[in-house]
């Protein structure tokens, strides 16, 4: 470990110490590690491993190891590595993808060659047969090769058990993508929330393949619903979060949804509408808005203006 994640790993636990005694919110230091992978353990065999490209809970079971998401491709080896030492498993057994993204995706090839399950919806599964190319990904992403593709698929809710642990999965709607997942491991309570949720700033709204911002708003309600006041709750991006953090994060959403809406209804375009800055009250927490307000935005055209 050099100095840099070595600091790292030391903001980040002294953050989670705090917060889970003081119910704060953690710092931001899973984000600063994006050159060095931070190991965050959660207990006995679980952990969570940062810095690959999105965050990746891992879980130690008599089968092996089982993650939700796998970082970016040129990460993944990395990761992989760090999960398995820090859950003291020899193999990948069981791998989520909580949304078709290279951030999460990027571990999809190595475990199909290595036999392992690879659990997603099936939008998600659908997105990686082809080459998908976005506003905010122009260079495009896919089609991934057929070992790589997930090979159990869902459409709502499934249960499975991982040695003594229970878990639950199920899809959010059109959030952040059309295929997103939760993942929550009830005896650990620990919620994996993929890519609706962040701690470090504004998520993307990917409405290119199907996400909204209405959804994301909808999508965080079935979260709220799955998880209780001692549930922890790991972002794609950022330190963990609890219920009740969760809970600020749906109600600013809705407040920018509905603004939006109404913003639309008026007639306005992209550009007046994030010149009216209907988010500007949040930038003090999460950063610039413009990006987020213009995406979110263009996100209601499929939904309140289809001849847009
Ligand atoms: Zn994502």
């Amino acid at each position: 470990m050099n100095t840099d994640s070595r600091r790292d790993f030391l903001k980040l636990a002294a953050g989670s110490a705090a917060y889970w005694s003081a119910g704060g919110v953690i710092s931001s230091a899973f984000a600063a590690s994006n050159t060095s992978l931070v190991t965050l353990p959660l207990g006995d065999g679980l952990a969570v491993i940062s810095g690959g490209g999105g965050n990746v809970l891992a879980l130690r079971g008599p089968e092996g190891l089982l993650l939700v998401d796998g970082g970016t491709a040129a990460r993944s080896k990395q990761v992989l590595a760090a999960a398995l030492k820090a859950t003291g498993t020899r193999k990948l057994h069981t791998l989520f993808n909580t949304h078709w993204h290279p951030d999460q995706t990027g571990l999809n090839a190595q475990a199909g060659s290595d036999g392992a399950r690879i659990i997603a919806h099936e939008n998600t599964r659908l997105w990686l047969t082809r080459k998908i190319t976005t506003d905010w990904l122009p260079a495009g992403y896919g089609p991934l090769p057929a070992k790589a593709l997930p090979n159990s698929s869902f459409y709502t809710h499934e249960t499975l058990s991982f040695g003594d642990e229970a878990i639950d999965y199920g899809h959010l709607g059109q959030a952040h993508t059309d295929g997103d997942l939760f993942v929550h491991l009830r005896k650990s309570n620990v919620m994996a929330a993929g890519g609706l949720v962040s701690s470090v700033g504004w998520p993307v709204i990917d409405w290119q393949t199907g996400g909204w911002i209405g959804g994301l708003v909808g999508g965080i309600d079935r979260l709220l619903k799955a998880a209780n006041d001692n549930t922890r709750i790991i972002p794609a991006d950022g330190a963990a979060i609890t219920r009740a953090h969760l809970q600020a994060q749906r109600d600013m959403y809705f407040t920018i949804f509905d603004r939006l809406v109404k913003l639309l209804v008026k007639g306005l375009g992209p550009d007046e509408v994030v010149a009216a800055k209907p988010a500007q009250e949040f930038e003090a927490q999460w950063g610039p808005s413009d990006e987020f307000v213009r995406t979110s935005f263009k996100s209601l055209w499929g939904h309140y203006a289809p001849d847009a």
